[in-house]
C-alpha cells in the first residue's frame, strides 16, 4: 500500500515542479529505481503506474526482466562494464551510462547482432570527480562524435550524478552545467544526434532538476523507502 502512495506523492511533486518551472509535464519521465527491491514490490509499483524502470546492475536486472519483464521498460542507470554489453543490448531500452570508446563500440557491436539500434545517455563526470563514472567535461563532445558513426547506437542526450550533499541546492549548478553542455552540443550539429534527454535527479534533489530542465528523473528511495 505505501509504495502506491509515495508513487502518488513522487508522481505530484514532479507535477508540482514542472509547473513551478513553466514546464510542459509531458516532457518529464519518472523512472522509478527497483536496484534490490524484490520482484513482489516491484509488482505494486507496476500497478501503481511505474512504468519504467531503473536498474544498476546486468544481473540483477536479468533475473527480474525474465519474470516481470513485459510490465515496463527497463533502463540501466549504473555503470556498466563492457563485457557485459551483449547483455544489457537484449534488456534494456535505454542505457543511461555509457562513458567511454570501448564501450560505445561494443554496445554497438552487440546491438548490430540483434538488429537493435540501442539507445543510450553519455553519463558525464559533472564535478570532475576523479574516482566517479562518466566521461569528464573536456572528451564528452569527442564522444558522443565517436557514439554518432555507430550505425547501431543512437545518443538521447546526457545523464549525470552530481556529488552527494544534503542540501538539494547544491546540485543545482551541476545541473544546470549539464543543461549547458546539451545546448552546446546540439550546436555543433553532429549528424544524427539530438540532444533530447537529460537524466538527471534522484530521491533527494529531482525536484530542483526539473527545474533545471530534467526529462528524466531516477527515484528510489522516496518511492520504496531506505534500501
Ligand atoms: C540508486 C540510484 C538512483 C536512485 O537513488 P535514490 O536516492 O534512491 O532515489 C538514481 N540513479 C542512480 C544512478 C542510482 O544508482
Amino acid at each position: 500500500m505505501f509504495i502506491a502512495d509515495n508513487f502518488k506523492t513522487v508522481m505530484n511533486r514532479i507535477a508540482a515542479a514542472a509547473s513551478r518551472a513553466g514546464r510542459d509535464l509531458s516532457s518529464i519521465q519518472l523512472v522509478t529505481v527497483t536496484k534490490t527491491v524484490d520482484p513482489a514490490r516491484i509488482r505494486e509499483a507496476i500497478a501503481a503506474g511505474a512504468n519504467a524502470l531503473g536498474e544498476n546492475r546486468v544481473q540483477e536486472a536479468q533475473e527480474k526482466i525474465a519474470t516481470l519483464g513485459a510490465l515496463a521498460h527497463w533502463h540501466m542507470i549504473g555503470h556498466l562494464q563492457t563485457n557485459k554489453a551483449k547483455f544489457a543490448v537484449k534488456l534494456f531500452d535505454l542505457i543511461h551510462s555509457v562513458d567511454n570508446v570501448g564501450l560505445v563500440r561494443e554496445l554497438d557491436k552487440q546491438a548490430a547482432k540483434i538488429n537493435k539500434v540501442q539507445n543510450v545517455l553519455i553519463e558525464v563526470s559533472i564535478a570532475g570527480e576523479a574516482a566517479k563514472a562518466g566521461v569528464s567535461i573536456s572528451n564528452t563532445v569527442k564522444l558522443v562524435q565517436e557514439a554518432a558513426q555507430c550505425g547501431n547506437i543512437r545518443v538521447l542526450g546526457l545523464m549525470t550524478m552530481p556529488p552527494f550533499s544534503d542540501d538539494p541546492e547544491d546540485a543545482r549548478p551541476f545541473f544546470r552545467k549539464l543543461r549547458e553542455m546539451a545546448v552546446s552540443i546540439d550546436q555543433e550539429r553532429i549528424s544524427g544526434i539530438s540532444m533530447q534527454s537529460l537524466s538527471m535527479g534522484m530521491s533527494n534533489d529531482f525536484e530542483i532538476a526539473i527545474e533545471e530542465g530534467s526529462t528524466l528523473v531516477r527515484v528510489g528511495t522516496a518511492i520504496f523507502g531506505e534500501r
